[in-house]
């Protein structure tokens, strides 16, 4: 069912990355600039990240033998500094996710780029290495993000939700000479455990919260699906949410349950994209591409149909 499979490393299944979104409290100060401060008990949770969470994973990957990827906020690692040594001596990938978790969209291009260079000075100093993946803040990937992951040369991105397995994103006007492809590693909403666990007023998302079985039964359907078909299992998990302790107890259970199973390669997402890279150049796999912008800007709207400004009330 999948049309173009990659061959993952030693005949595996299915390629399964553990990816943690470690916001922290950045996106509450994003959120409420001038009242951020007053919502205590909001802080204390999202706090809870690198606290409690981060060395709980930190472990739990250890006893497994696996590595995750942790897209983080640069204002969180300057913030919460332990957490980052726990994670680059656990050998974990930390990548890009802004500075302090803005909206690229409600940027111009040049705040967004500002922002972009300083979040990789940030992880440079503080893990020793360039990054080399980026996922937006919210997933607000904008029309000039290509532009930008390229020129400071990232490898990949995962803000995108295109494909069930890695794919190309190409930019429209391509200059001769440039590097015009970025290695897409696609995630999609049904793997994010925002809508399974989170309830906070604070941050306008107000989900009835599930069981730690319950939200696994969804999970472990799309780890099925990738398993039997060859496709790429992603997570889009936060230490404040799935690393509770039963939540993170259930995905203990999980990881027990696929290396028993078999033919499953865990990898960090840099892994996974330099192995897409090697079977391309090498393997003489045909990528998937799409090209970007899908569009220049307003679509033009049916004759008749008001426009945005006009059906404001
Ligand atoms: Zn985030």
């Amino acid at each position: 069912m999948i049309q173009n499979p990659v061959a993952w490393p030693d005949g595996a299944r299915c390629a399964v990355a553990i990816t943690w979104d470690m916001d922290a409290d950045s996106l509450l100060h994003v959120m409420h600039p001038e009242t951020s401060a007053t919502r205590v008990s909001t802080i204390s949770l999202m706090q809870y990240d690198p606290k409690v969470a981060i060395p709980r994973i930190v472990d739990m990957c250890k006893r497994f033998d696996i590595k995750n990827t942790f897209f983080i906020p640069a204002w969180c690692i300057e913030r919460y500094p332990y957490a980052i040594e726990k994670l680059v001596e656990g050998g974990h990938e930390v990548a890009h996710h802004g500075y302090l978790h803005e909206n690229p969209n409600q940027q111009t291009p040049e705040t967004e780029l500002y922002w972009l260079q300083r979040g990789i000075d940030v992880i440079k100093r503080y893990t020793g290495k360039r990054p080399s993946g980026y996922r937006a803040p919210w997933f607000k990937f904008s029309m000039h993000s290509l532009d930008f992951l390229l020129k400071e040369g990232f490898l990949y991105d995962s803000s995108l939700m295109g494909d069930d397995i890695p794919y190309l994103l190409e930019r429209r006007n391509k200059t001769a000479g440039d590097v015009n492809q970025l290695i897409e590693l696609p995630m999609h909403w049904a793997m994010d455990d925002y809508p399974h666990y989170a309830q906070n007023d604070d941050l306008n998302y107000m989900m009835p919260i599930k069981s730690p079985d319950q939200a696994m039964e969804v999970w472990l359907a799309e780890f099925e699906a990738m398993w039997e078909y060859q496709g790429m299992w992603v997570t889009i998990w936060h230490p404040m949410n799935s690393g509770r302790l039963a939540r993170c107890v259930r995905v203990a259970k999980m990881i027990e349950y696929m290396q028993k199973k078999g033919k499953v390669w865990f990898a960090t997402m840099e892994e996974i994209a330099r192995h897409y890279q090697k079977c391309i150049t090498e393997g003489g796999y045909k990528p998937r591409i799409d090209t970007l912008p899908y569009f220049d800007g307003r679509i033009p709207e049916l004759p008749g149909h008001l426009t945005e400004t006009e059906r404001l009330p």
